[in-house]
């Protein structure tokens, strides 16, 4: 099986984004606050915006299954306060769960959060629990900006987070950190703040001590890690200056990346720095980056091409990258499978 671990509801109708533009202009003047039962989309419209999008490039590309969360540029955790971002939550992740139960072989659930910037995390759970327990998702984002750009939550290190990696602990459910949109002018969203959250996030996890609290706790770094494997000496040294363990040790039973790395130099560098059973196979298609390549005639988020074409990796480690991997980062996802026999 070729398994997607990052996919996103980019394609959704586009009265999802009018309700949104109502909720926004609800912040202001309450009267114009939209119901949640006021976004009307059918599945016939759902079925178009996935057959006709991201299932017929897993058909063209050789993908079987993604998992698939909401879009991450609209999570915008900065915008309104914890309600608006409840709702808004609660929205897109129906929208995923009804994706997944349309097409049950090609898309499984993950869950965006409905942080706010300054609450409690805590005030997630009841989302988390849903999406988990009635909705079957196997997996969540977890933002560690949710201002948008301006840093103003402690690091993935501090006891602040605790309560949302004790839940993932309980239901054996890994996080991708992952930011939403910048509202700081100085970080372009998808080329600068993604890439620096990536970055900042692991250099935070080598600065704590956090896998000593929670041994079974498992993220999934995305965009390949963000500058962490290209400056993987670096890292190693900073973590040797702190006293730290071996990153082997000290990191890499509970940290992954994915290979939404968008150029065979950039995979090639990838799986030759990082451990195989590090390496998650995604791409993150019909994202950020949606053009073709000039050099190879190819969409640059065609990633399996690189995967298949460096000389880095066997048919078995290859295995591991498209498959193996997933099975033991996403327990849930691996038992759901089980359970259909595949
Ligand atoms: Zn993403």
């Amino acid at each position: 099986m070729i398994i997607d671990i990052h996919g996103h509801y980019t394609t959704a109708p586009k009265a999802l984004e009018e309700w949104r533009n109502r909720q926004i202009a609800g912040i202001k003047d309450s009267a114009l606050m939209p119901k949640a039962s006021e976004l009307k989309i059918s599945d016939d419209e759902l079925r178009e915006t996935i057959e006709s999008n991201q299932l017929k490039k897993m058909k063209e590309r050789g993908s079987d299954l993604t998992i698939f969360s909401p879009r991450a540029s609209f999570m915008a955790h900065h915008i309104g306060d914890f309600n608006v971002s409840s709702t808004w939550a609660a929205i897109c992740n129906e929208l995923c769960h009804r994706v997944a139960q349309l097409f049950p072989d090609n898309f499984i659930g993950a869950a965006m959060l409905p942080q706010s910037p300054g609450v409690d995390p805590k005030s997630c759970i009841p989302e988390l629990e849903k999406c988990v327990r009635e909705y079957g998702f196997v997996g969540i984002n977890l933002n560690p900006d949710p201002s948008g750009g301006h840093w103003t939550s402690p690091p993935l290190y501090d006891r602040h987070w605790y309560p949302i990696y004790e839940k993932m602990v309980e239901y054996k459910i890994p996080a991708m950190i992952h930011v939403s949109t910048s509202c700081n002018a100085c970080f372009h969203t998808t080329g600068a703040h993604y890439i620096n959250a990536d970055t900042t996030a692991f250099m935070q996890l080598i600065q704590g001590d956090l896998f000593k609290d929670f041994p079974d706790l498992k993220f999934v770094i995305p965009h390949g890690g963000g500058a962490a494997p290209y400056h993987w000496g670096r890292y190693r040294g900073l973590a040797q200056e702190l006293k730290k363990p071996l990153l082997k040790d000290h990191l890499l039973n509970n940290v992954f990346f994915d290979t939404c790395v968008y150029h065979q130099p950039g995979i090639d560098l990838l799986t030759k720095v990082i451990p195989v059973e590090n390496i998650l196979f995604a791409s993150e298609m019909i994202g950020a980056v949606k053009g073709i390549d000039p050099e190879t005639g190819h969409n640059y988020d065609d990633t399996k091409r690189y995967i298949e074409a460096t000389l880095n990796l066997s048919a078995e480690e290859r295995y591991k990258v498209y498959e193996g991997n997933a099975r033991r980062a996403y327990p849930r996802l691996d038992a759901a499978l089980k359970n259909k026999g595949r």
